[in-house]
């Protein structure tokens, strides 16, 4: 048995740092200690030593490459230059467009038959949406330790007949596949055209070459971390601005002025809308974009409103943080539209690009409506805004089929008079696991807000959690009604259990629940 084959198999050594850290990707492997015969050992650093001074006289500059972006980029920002270098290309882009519509006017002048330029084009009205082709690196990236597809060599592991027998340790065939197999190395690693040279790469020297590429593709992934959490602390990461700026250079919006608010977990600008591309679409004049972080950790602890949604149930499970992150956003957006259309007063939703929501702006001329709890009502007007906030909530819950799970003081503008809900990325179906908790804290904080804001007809929190649900909870104690509450929702949840199914409702008086057939 050649124990060659017993080198290519051997797991490599994901902590052997500093051999890999010396100057030469490939570095000197002494610390292997394999034993094999001397005949393989001489031919294996025969084979070394001829590749190294093969690949540095043919390939030095793909060694610079290598070792390069990777070794000295802790402090290049790589990442904003090709953003500048991308918003610059749009800038270009643009005005060669808008060269092409002149030239396309002089040429048709008033000529009933007309020619176009469109296909020329290299900005189109919809082209914003190119960037959903964009993958995130987590997706994309290939595990290099990952299983190859057996290619020239069959199971049995040797092809010909008699003395003509080529097994898969064979040096030349090995040497080849060695360097076809660099392909799956991540997608940013240069290993030059290796096949197209007839590169013969030995197994020791492609396992330090695999080492290095998947060393570094984690070094990578760790700088890129980094950087995406340090951006967006302050204000948004680089790859937010570009989506930003694609919006104003698409013609949207016309110009972003500011930020009116950086929170735990979202960051909102204000922007002047611009054209929309499509007719039957009409963009408000004032937008408000809401950011969602793509910082992490603010998010673990929301998870439990998305993971017991049984709307997103499915997808959950399959999906990474960023893509959760979106799913806040996807969130916001389907509840202001179901609240659009039962005419609760909201943000209109615009348009959603990945994490970055555009909606209409509450406010006027850049200044947004105060919140509730930042303005001074007359006793007349508080009154007003609360039984506005209660025919609100029972339409949230009977005609939108939700429940706000965060609604207070600081999530309720006053604009125009009235009552304006925002903020709706956590809201969840009534029969959610924890759906009816959620409502009574809702209505505790309504509550308490109105009855120290002097409305004397304010309900108190357990009659606002009955008017609003519609459900009888007789309780006269908190601790008491919220048993009662928690009881509601163990018995849906059993539900589940034996019938694979949520209840539709919860019944509003004793009656057996209703089912959603
Ligand atoms: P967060 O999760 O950070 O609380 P919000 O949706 O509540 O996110 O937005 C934060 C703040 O931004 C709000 O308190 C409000 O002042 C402002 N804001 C959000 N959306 C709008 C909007 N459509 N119009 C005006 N102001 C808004
Ligand atoms: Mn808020």
């Amino acid at each position: 048995m050649d124990s060659v084959g017993v080198a290519a198999a051997a797991p490599p050594d994901a902590g052997a740092g500093p051999a890999w850290q010396s100057k030469c990707p490939w570095g000197t492997p002494n610390t292997t200690s394999i034993s094999c015969s001397l005949a393989d050992v001489m031919s294996e650093q025969l084979a070394k030593e001829l590749q190294l001074e093969e690949e540095n006289a043919a390939f030095p500059e793909v060694v610079a490459v290598a070792e390069g972006p990777f070794i000295t980029g802790e402090n290049i920002d790589t990442s904003s230059d090709l953003m500048l270098a991308q918003m610059l290309q749009m800038e270009f882009d643009r005005e060669y467009d808008a060269q092409l519509r002149r030239e396309e006017k002089k040429i048709n002048g008033d000529s009933k038959v007309s020619i176009s330029f469109e296909n020329y084009r290299k900005v189109h009205p919809y082209d914003s949406d190119s960037s959903e082709d964009e993958v995130d690196w987590q997706d994309t990236r290939h595990d290099p330790y990952r299983a190859d597809k057996p290619t020239t060599t069959p199971r049995r592991g040797f092809i010909g007949k008699g003395k003509d027998i080529t097994t898969k340790h064979d040096e030349v065939v090995c040497g080849r596949k060695n360097t076809a197999r660099m392909e799956n190395f991540a997608p940013e690693f240069q290993v030059g055209d290796g096949i197209g040279m007839d590169l013969k790469l030995s197994n020791q020297v492609f396992n330090a070459l695999k080492q290095h590429a998947y060393s570094e593709e984690r070094r990578s992934a760790r700088l890129h971390e980094k950087k995406e959490h340090s951006t967006a602390e302050k204000a948004v990461d680089p790859k937010t601005r570009l989506l930003l700026y694609k919006m104003v250079n698409g013609g949207m919006l016309e110009t972003i002025t500011g930020c009116i608010s950086t929170g735990k977990e979202s960051v909102v600008f204000h922007a002047y809308g611009g054209k929309s591309a499509t007719e039957d679409k009409v963009i408000p004049p004032e937008c408000a974009i809401k950011v969602f972080k793509t910082t992490l950790n603010e998010f673990k602890n929301r998870d439990k409103y998305i993971k017991d949604d049984y709307r997103f149930k499915d997808r959950f499970s399959k999906l990474n943080p960023r893509k959760i992150i979106r799913m806040w956003a996807e969130k916001e957006m389907h509840n202001l539209t179901r609240m659009q259309n039962a005419g609760i007063p909201c943000p209109q939703v615009v348009i959603l690009k990945k994490h970055v929501l555009v909606m209409s702006f509450i406010g006027k001329d850049q200044i947004p409506a105060p919140k509730l709890k930042d303005v001074t009502l007359s006793s007349e007007d508080m009154k007003k805004a609360y039984y506005q906030t209660l025919n609100m909530m029972q339409q949230l819950y009977k005609e939108c089929n939700l429940v706000h799970a965060d609604l207070s003081e600081y999530n309720m503008l006053w604009h125009d008079g009235k009552v304006w809900l925002i903020d709706v990325s956590q809201s969840v179906e009534p029969t959610h696991p924890h759906g009816l908790e959620f409502l009574f804290r809702d209505c505790r904080n309504v509550a308490q807000f109105f009855q120290k804001g002097g409305v004397a007809e304010a309900l108190n929190e357990r009659k606002l959690f009955n008017a609003v649900s519609g459900l009888n909870i007789t309780a006269d104690n908190e601790v008491d009604f919220q048993a009662e509450i928690e009881a509601l929702e163990k018995m849906n949840e059993d539900h589940v259990q034996n019938h694979g199914k949520k209840l539709s409702t919860f019944s509003s008086d004793g009656d057996p629940p209703i089912y959603d057939e």
